[in-house]
């Protein structure tokens, strides 16, 4: 574990792990198993007052490979304390804890212009409401996000009713996996993948210049243009694994009843408090640009260098 769900601190607990394997192990073992604990960039964050966790997730409910079991404990051991699932189109279960972890049901629904979480709603709209999906989660009270709205094949394809969403995943590691399917980029990350798995995953994540313009006319129009990072994880690669590459920092203490907690959390990145971070860059990021987004030159998957997002806020400044 890189950071425990409910105890103590990232930091120490990494260091340990980290001299432990140093003191043991070989040394290319030593640099690999220091790296897959506690990937650069996460190792120093101290969960006081705030709390960690991944955004959108897919279950045995729909088409994810895992329980609710599978996923807690995948997001346990990478030092989360909240999972946000979104199945396709089913009825959201009410907030729990599983294994410590709080599990909070969003719906991904199915719109004829693309994919929207929505967060905060009781059921799944019928088919025939989906085509005014924005407006039905409004109605309910919900938040209506929208997923990966630049996917090349399940992107969000009505510029203007995108703008009355309250915020769009601004990177989404599922789209980051589909874009590494060309040739020129799939060989070095199957390659690099044994070896480097985080590097691979994190490689995903370039940035997305036009996510964050999409996000950018939703705040003109008024909307509270929220800024998300999804996993967007089935099960493969690993939801652990997933959930070790990007994660959402929010600023708030997770109260301990489930309900009072997921009203907590969606309040939270409702209101943009917190943030999007992705492992690799660790102090090595650099300041944010003018958008708050901080973008760091990364190793390249087997030579050269790439640009990495590293962090942004859920709102921009
Ligand atoms: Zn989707
Ligand atoms: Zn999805």
């Amino acid at each position: 574990m890189c950071a425990p769900a409910r105890e103590g601190r990232a930091l120490p607990y990494c260091l340990a792990a980290a001299a432990l394997a140093a003191a043991a192990a070989a040394p290319l073992g030593t640099g690999l198993l220091a790296r897959s604990r506690c990937p650069p960039g996460f190792e120093e964050a101290s969960d006081e007052g705030r709390s960690f966790g991944a955004w959108h997730v897919h279950t045995r409910r729909s088409d994810g490979r895992g329980t609710d079991g599978d996923v807690a404990r995948a997001a346990r051991e990478a030092g989360l304390q909240f999972a946000v699932l979104a199945d396709h189109n089913v009825d959201p279960l009410p907030p729990r804890r599983v294994e410590g972890v709080l599990l909070v049901d969003a719906v991904e629904v199915s719109a004829p212009s693309g994919h929207v979480v929505a967060l905060g709603v009781t059921r799944a709209p019928a088919p025939e409401e989906r085509g005014t999906v924005l407006r039905w989660v409004h109605r309910g009270g919900g938040e209506a996000y929208l997923a990966h709205p630049t996917h090349p094949a399940r992107g969000w394809r009505d510029d203007a009713a995108a703008l009355s969403a309250d915020g769009a995943e601004a990177l989404s590691l599922d789209t980051g996996l589909h874009l590494l399917r060309t040739p020129a980029r799939l060989v070095p990350a199957l390659l690099a993948y044994p070896l480097a798995p985080d590097a691979v995953l994190q490689a995903a994540l370039a940035p997305d210049p036009g996510a964050f313009a999409l996000v950018r006319r939703m705040r003109e129009m008024g909307s509270p243009g929220i800024r998300l990072c999804a996993v967007d994880a089935h099960g493969f690669p690993p939801y652990e694994r997933m959930f070790r590459t990007v994660r959402l920092e929010l600023n708030l203490a997770l109260p301990r009843d489930p309900a009072e907690a997921a009203r907590a959390l969606r309040r939270a990145i409702a209101e943009g408090s917190g943030l999007c971070r992705v492992a690799g860059a660790g102090e090595r990021a650099p300041e944010p640009d003018a958008d708050g987004v901080s973008i760091w030159t990364a190793p390249g998957l087997l030579h050269g260098t790439r640009q990495a997002v590293a962090t942004f806020p859920l709102r921009a400044p």
